[in-house]
């Protein structure tokens, strides 16, 4: 078991989910027959457009970025132990990224937030993260309420797949899997009332922690589901994980294969297909990716776990040449990273 805890790493996490994001946005709402009329039998092999250029973000990334500006924050006012600490500073990170969002809620948030909350961090002095990247309602509509969720107290019953595929970096802040599982499932829970929404969080930050830690992907999923396990909720999550694992080996993976596990718009179908995704993909990057894109459903998200997960795996000498260099913001992206690596590597 060699420590990953490095820069490399980190970054590969950061940067491998964004570059899976960026191959599934130009066909995050098309089917597979229409992803094949398009980019024919293969599907999508390389970037193609999105949002009027090659390797452009979504919604995903964006709230990653924010995600990990909040745990720095609560790293450099010491409060990264505390729940009280962490969910202040990752609920008003997720107000920045609605800041970008919704332009006409701008003094509204500065008015019941103040600006100290909703101008700090590096994000908002970006003026390319202020566009819509097709951000779904679930994350929106609770952080527009002025309510905070929680666990306790939902807003919602969703289970979008919003939290879990945000949580990377929660997993490579908190070397114990069992605290990043915690503050997985609370910060999840901000946007994501159902358990199953928070727990497939809680659990994709648990395996992100064992990744990072030196572990093998097969122990790493082993360590988080026995995390989950002990929630009294865990069925559901545990089952689609479970699915997913038995397959591998057994069929061809291919876009009617991911399609047997589901579509990944909600929580326990993106972090199944990312797990089989990457489980089938070993150390090959590109293989991993594109599969986890090439189907029916929420390609952006699937790609964009997917992405985390090989990158924290391997770091980032495994992204092909063009696809690390056509990223969007791909300097920013490597500066959280950086960041978040210098307050918790
Ligand atoms: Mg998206």
């Amino acid at each position: 078991m060699t420590n990953q805890r490095t820069a490399e790493h980190f970054k590969g996490c950061i940067l491998g989910g964004a570059i899976g994001d960026a191959l599934g946005a130009p066909i995050e709402f098309m089917s597979i027959d229409q992803i094949r009329s398009e980019f024919g039998e293969m599907g999508l092999t390389d970037y193609s457009e999105a949002y009027g250029r090659n390797g452009a973000i979504t919604d995903d990334t964006q709230m990653t970025l924010f995600t990990a500006e909040g745990l720095i924050l609560s790293k450099v006012r010491q409060e990264y132990e505390r729940d009280k600490g962490v969910i202040s500073a990752g609920y008003h990170a997720l107000l920045r990224w609605l800041y970008t969002q919704e332009i006409n809620l701008q003094d509204n948030l500065i008015r019941n937030h103040g600006t100290c909350s909703i101008v700090d961090g590096v994000l908002t002095g970006h003026k390319e993260l202020f566009s819509s990247r097709a951000p779904g309602n679930s994350c929106l509509s609770p952080l527009k309420s002025g309510k905070i969720s929680t666990i306790g107290d939902p807003i919602n019953n969703s289970k979008g797949c919003g939290g879990v595929m945000r949580m990377a970096p929660v997993g490579l802040a908190y070397d114990d899997p069992d605290k990043a599982f915690h503050f997985g499932c609370k910060l999840a829970a901000l946007t994501h009332g159902h358990p199953t929404g928070y727990l497939a969080a809680g659990t994709f930050a648990a395996l992100t922690s064992l990744i990072i830690s030196g572990n093998s992907l097969t122990e790493a999923i082993e360590g988080s589901t026995l995390i989950l396990k002990a929630d009294k909720n865990h069925e559901e999550t545990l089952r689609a994980i479970g699915d997913a694992v038995d397959i591998v080996g057994k069929e061809i993976p291919e876009p009617e294969v991911i399609e047997k596990i589901g579509a990944g718009w909600i929580a326990e179908e993106a972090l199944a297909i990312s797990f089989y995704c990457s489980l089938v993909a070993d150390d090959d990057f590109k293989k991993g990716v594109l599969l986890s894109v090439n189907h029916s459903g929420d390609s952006d998200s699937t790609g964009s776990i997917t992405g985390n997960i090989l990158g924290a795996l391997y770091g980032i000498d495994i992204f092909p040449e063009n696809w690390l260099s056509e990223l969007e913001l791909k300097e920013l992206i490597e500066e959280v990273a950086d960041d978040l690596y210098d307050q918790f590597g």
